[in-house]
């Protein structure tokens, strides 16, 4: 039996997580779980699978436990950031399924990292905003950490079997295709977006994601993010990943080779896929995933992404030249700026601007110390909270 530990397991990539596992119970054993709100809904997880261990936030701990006795469950209660902590470490835990969203997955995924787990990362906030600390760390204990993020599991699934992160060249390999369904308001122009509400900007046209990263779509910070992330993963520069703007997201991205060969990884679009990849890798589960049937999916196109319109990709790519707390910087400022659009305290435009702002207001430091890192981020996050306070 593998034992997984579940960060997250109220989200998105959370249920999807639970899905698989249903569909593979006798092979893989939900062993922890955790939630920060919906905690009827983690009562219900534990219910059915009955994990020993179960985190929730501080304020909420005493009273889950009380709930989990009322229905006969005996699973433990953790809390707060301490108790993710030691549900990522935790000597019974082989796997850890890093579905926290934003900077609070942070310190729980760095855990399992050096608890050498082995790693299925869907936070990427967490290796945007560490990425050297982290990817040392990832090395010096020995983690093995699988992207589960759709673009990076296919181009990991695109790349040699024994793919070094040493050297691209050595490889044969000239560029990552990353590919990107454009959002809910691809093809709008700038004037058009000033207007957009949160109710446009969470209905993605191709997945169902948490309302974070929905708005993350829609502004192309996603793919901003993605493109840090990919850096990181496969030791790369921006110059070798090119974006390409694919609505039916059927393909997942794609690896192009010095002797022209694009390999690609197809599939519908549904987070099963790329869990159920890293959950089994190298072997392959059931994910319960419908087969691609390409005789009746509408033509597949390509475009470029309009950074114009969309100035968070790029935004996305100069913190990651600038580097040290930059990235760092970008993320959290994005947090508070999503976060406040999804309120209405700013325009859907407003977003970049924060970020650019707060990038311009920060000093870049090198980023080789965790406790430097999250005061960059609680500094970042005032910033932001400054420059939205003046939108007014
Ligand atoms: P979600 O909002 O649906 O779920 C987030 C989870 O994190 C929930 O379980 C929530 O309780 C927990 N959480 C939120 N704030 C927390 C905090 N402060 N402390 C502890 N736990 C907290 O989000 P999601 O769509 O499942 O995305 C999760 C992560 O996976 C994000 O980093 C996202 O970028 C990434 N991701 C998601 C998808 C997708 O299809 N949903 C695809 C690729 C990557
Ligand atoms: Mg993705």
């Amino acid at each position: 039996m593998i034992r997984v530990a579940l960060l997250g397991a109220t989200g998105s990539i959370g249920q999807s997580t639970l899905d698989v596992i249903r569909r593979n119970n006798e092979q893989y054993e939900v062993f922890a779980v955790s939630g920060h709100q919906r905690l009827t809904q983690l009562l219900s997880i534990c219910q059915e699978f009955n994990p020993s261990l179960a985190c929730v936030p501080e304020s909420a701990a005493a009273e889950f436990q009380q709930q989990l006795r009322v229905v006969g469950c005996t699973t433990e209660v953790l809390c707060g950031t301490a108790g993710l902590e030691q549900l990522a470490a935790g000597s019974q835990v082989d796997v850890v399924v890093a579905a926290i969203v934003g900077a609070a997955g942070l310190l729980p995924t760095l855990a399992a990292v050096k608890a050498g787990k082995r790693i299925l990362l869907a936070n990427k906030e967490a290796l945007v905003m560490s990425g050297a600390l982290f990817m040392e760390a990832v090395e010096r204990h020995g983690a093995t950490l699988l992207p589960i993020d759709s673009e990076h599991n296919a181009i990991f699934q695109c790349l040699p079997v024994d793919f070094s992160r040493r050297s691209f060249v050595e490889q044969g390999i000239e560029k990552l295709l990353l590919t990107a369904s454009g959002g809910p308001f691809r093809g709008w122009q700038r004037e058009a977006l000033l207007s957009v509400t949160p109710e446009q900007a969470v209905a993605h046209p191709n997945w169902s994601m948490g309302r974070k990263i929905s708005v993350d779509s829609a502004t192309l910070m996603n793919k901003g993010l993605e493109l840090i992330e990919a850096c990181w993963l496969f030791n790369v520069q921006p110059e070798a990943i090119q974006v390409v703007v694919h609505p039916q997201s059927i393909i997942h991205s794609m690896v192009s080779y010095r002797d022209g060969s694009v390999l690609a990884q197809l599939g519908n679009p549904d987070m099963r896929t790329p869990i159920a990849h890293a959950l089994a890798w190298p072997e392959r589960i059931h994910a319960g995933v419908k087969p691609l049937d390409l005789m009746s999916s509408a033509a597949l196109t390509f475009e470029q992404a309009d950074e114009t319109a969309f100035p968070c990709l790029n935004l996305a790519r100069e913190a990651f030249r600038l580097g040290g707390t930059a990235p760092a910087t970008l993320n959290a400022a994005n947090e508070v700026a999503v976060e406040a659009f999804l309120e209405r305290r700013i325009r859907f435009t407003q977003i970049a601007e924060v970020i650019d702002r707060v990038l311009n207001l920060s000093k870049i430091r090198p980023a080789n110390d965790l406790q430097l890192l999250l005061s960059e981020d609680r500094l970042a996050r005032q910033l932001a909270q400054q420059v939205i306070g003046q939108f007014h």
